[in-house]
């Protein structure tokens, strides 16, 4: 799995993120994002927002820092991660945890 899995793109609603298969009426979602605050009760999506989702560490009392980026640049400020199942789901994150793991490894095995 390349990260990040977005990048200036909101979604790829088409294909199951971690298996590939082709989505059908069965889905799951994972959504984040920012909205533009209009009056006290009223929120919209704007254009004028970029989303990001990224995991950060700090690390060996502040010296070392690694971060894994899942999702940069989406635009309207959202984004969205379609599984399949909710197994898929969850070997999604654990794809993603796994791969900030070894990179917070590397980097401290780097030090
Ligand atoms: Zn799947």
């Amino acid at each position: 799995m390349k990260f990040p899995i977005l990048k200036n793109k909101s979604a790829n609603h088409h294909n199951c993120i971690t298996c590939k298969k082709k989505l059908k009426s069965d889905f799951y979602v994972f959504n984040a994002g920012a909205l533009k605050q209009i009056t006290k009760d009223h929120q919209i999506m704007d254009k004028d927002l970029k989303g990001f989702c990224y995991i950060n560490a700090h690390l060996d009392n502040e010296l070392l820092y690694e971060t894994l980026s899942v999702a940069e640049s989406t635009p309207m400020g959202q984004f969205e991660i379609y599984t399949c199942s909710i197994q898929c789901m969850r070997k999604f994150f654990e794809k993603v945890f796994d791969e900030f793991s070894n990179k917070c490894l590397k980097k401290l095995e780097g030090k």
